[in-house]
C-alpha cells in the first residue's frame, strides 16, 4: 500500500484492483436508485426527442435521439499491441455525440431536461403525455427566460449545459475553471450564454457557481459533485449500450466477459456508466476507470478510509493536464459511494501516453478525440496476462470527447505525440 501510496505522489502510472468488488450486482450499489430510475431517464430523452431535433438541426437526422456508435477497432488494437489472445478491442464513441461533442451530453442534457420538464409541469404549460415540441412557444420560453441555469466546469460539462439551456431559453451562466480552453469559452458566448472564468481549479470554480447561484432564487444549479440527475443521465447509455451489443451478437457471461475503460474527472460520467452497466449486466461486467497521473482524485478517494475526502493536492501533485476533463482534485462522494463495490479498477495515464494514444487512434482508425478522451487506451494492456485476458472478452474504451475541437486544436495534440 505505502509504495502504491508513493507511485501516486510520484506523478507515476499505476493500477488499483478494488479488492472490494462484489460480484453479486443486486447487493453493490450503494445508491437507493434502480433499473427504473435508469429507464425513466431514457424515457425522459425519448419525450424531449421531437423537440431536440427542431432545436438543433444535427438532430434531424436521429429524430433528436443523441446516441454514439460502438465501433470495431482491430486496427487500434493493433497499433496498441494489444494481442487478440487477450480479446476483442471496441470503441463507444461517445466523442461524437451531436450538439455537445462529448460525454456530457448525456448527463448534462438529462438534467437541464428534467428541469425544464418539472417547471412546465408545476405552471401547467405541459403534460407528460403531449407533444414536447409545445415548449418551444413563446409562452414557456417567456416563462424559462425567468430562470437562471448555472454550473462549474473544466470545460466540456459548461459546453453541455450552457447550450441546452440557452437553447431552451433559460439564462444561461458558466464558471469555467483555468484549464478551460479558449475555444470552449468562446463557442458559449456565441450562443448567448455567460461565461464566468476563474483563475482557479475545477473544485474553485463549482463552489463559485455553487455560491452565486444560492443567492438567486430563480438560480438551478447544477451540481457536478452531488447530482443524481447528472448520474442517471450517463447511466441511461447502457440500455442503447446493450442494443449495440446485441446487433453485433456479443454475449456478456464469465466466458465472455465486457471490460470497459471510462476516463474519469469527478466522477459522476464513468460511475453513471458503470453503475448502469452493472444493473443490466451484473458481475461479468468489469469497469477501470483512466484518470492522470497528475490528477488521480478518484483513485486516492477509493484509498481513503471511511469519512475521508482527499485532494490530489495532498499527494503533493499539481493537478495540471492536458486532459482537461479530468483535471479534477477531489472526486466526488456521491460517485465514490456509487462505485466503492461496483468499480474493478482504477489506473493512471501520463499525458505523453495520451497523446501518443490520440496520435495512433487517427492513424489506425480515423477517429479523432481530445486528450482527455485518449485515457481509456492505456487500460487494455494493464490487463495483459491477467484473468480478463482471453479471447472471449471485450474490452470497450469508451472515448468520452473530441468532435468539436477545432482542427487547429488537433494538430497541435497530434504533434505532441512522439511516436513516429
Ligand atoms: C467530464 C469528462 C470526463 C469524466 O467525467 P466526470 O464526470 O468528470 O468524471 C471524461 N472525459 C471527458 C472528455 C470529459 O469531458
Amino acid at each position: 500500500m505505502d509504495s502504491l501510496h508513493s507511485l501516486i505522489g510520484n506523478a507515476q502510472p499505476v493500477l488499483w484492483e478494488n479488492a472490494q468488488r462484489l460480484s453479486n450486482h443486486e447487493i453493490a450499489s450503494g445508491l437507493s436508485l434502480g433499473l427504473a430510475d435508469m429507464h425513466s431517464a431514457q424515457d425522459r430523452f425519448l419525450r424531449f426527442a421531437p423537440l431536440l431535433a427542431n432545436l438543433f438541426p444535427e438532430l434531424v437526422s436521429t429524430a433528436g435521439q443523441i446516441e454514439s456508435d460502438l465501433l470495431p477497432a482491430p486496427h487500434m488494437q493493433a497499433a496498441i499491441d494489444f494481442p487478440v489472445e487477450c480479446g476483442r478491442l471496441w470503441i463507444k464513441a461517445d466523442h461524437t455525440l451531436p450538439v455537445a461533442g462529448s460525454i456530457k451530453a448525456r448527463g448534462g442534457f438529462h438534467e437541464v431536461l428534467e428541469f425544464a420538464e418539472n417547471l412546465a409541469m408545476k405552471s401547467g404549460l405541459i403534460q407528460a403525455s403531449e407533444d414536447y415540441r409545445a415548449l418551444n412557444s413563446p409562452e414557456v420560453r417567456n416563462l424559462f427566460s425567468n430562470y437562471e441555469v448555472a454550473v462549474g466546469s473544466t470545460g466540456n460539462l459548461g459546453l453541455s449545459i450552457g447550450v441546452m439551456a440557452a437553447a431552451l431559453g433559460f439564462k444561461a451562466v458558466v464558471h469555467m475553471s483555468a484549464d478551460a480552453k479558449e475555444w470552449k469559452k468562446e463557442r458559449l458566448r456565441k450562443r448567448g450564454v455567460q461565461v464566468i472564468e476563474h483563475v482557479g481549479d475545477y473544485e474553485k470554480a463549482v463552489s463559485a457557481g455553487r455560491a452565486m447561484a444560492a443567492q438567486n432564487p430563480n438560480a438551478y444549479f447544477v451540481d457536478d459533485e452531488r447530482s443524481l440527475s447528472l448520474f442517471l443521465g450517463y447511466a441511461a447509455s447502457a440500455i442503447h449500450f446493450k442494443e449495440q451489443l446485441r446487433e453485433y451478437g456479443l454475449v456478456v457471461d464469465a466466458e465472455h466477459p465486457l471490460i470497459v475503460y471510462i476516463p474519469c474527472g469527478v466522477g459522476g460520467a464513468p460511475s453513471g456508466i458503470a453503475w448502469g452497466l452493472n444493473q443490466i449486466f451484473g458481475r461479468n461486467v468489469y469497469c477501470y476507470f483512466a484518470e492522470p497521473t497528475q490528477s488521480p482524485c478518484f483513485l486516492v478517494q477509493m484509498l481513503a478510509g471511511d469519512g475521508e475526502h482527499p485532494s490530489v493536492y495532498d499527494f503533493g501533485l499539481h493537478n495540471r493536464t492536458e486532459a482537461d476533463g479530468l483535471a479534477v482534485p477531489r472526486a466526488s462522494l456521491l460517485a465514490a459511494q456509487a462505485m466503492r463495490n461496483i468499480v474493478a479498477g482504477v489506473y493512471t495515464v501520463d499525458d505523453q501516453t495520451m497523446f501518443d494514444d490520440l496520435a495512433r487512434l487517427h492513424r489506425s482508425e480515423g477517429l479523432d478525440i481530445e486528450p482527455s478522451a485518449a485515457a481509456g487506451f492505456a487500460g487494455p494492456l494493464w490487463l495483459k496476462g491477467g484473468p480478463l485476458c482471453i479471447p472471449g472478452a471485450n474490452h470497450i474504451v469508451w472515448t468520452t470527447g473530441g468532435s468539436l475541437v477545432p482542427e487547429s486544436e488537433f494538430n497541435s495534440f497530434l504533434q505532441r505525440a512522439s511516436i513516429g
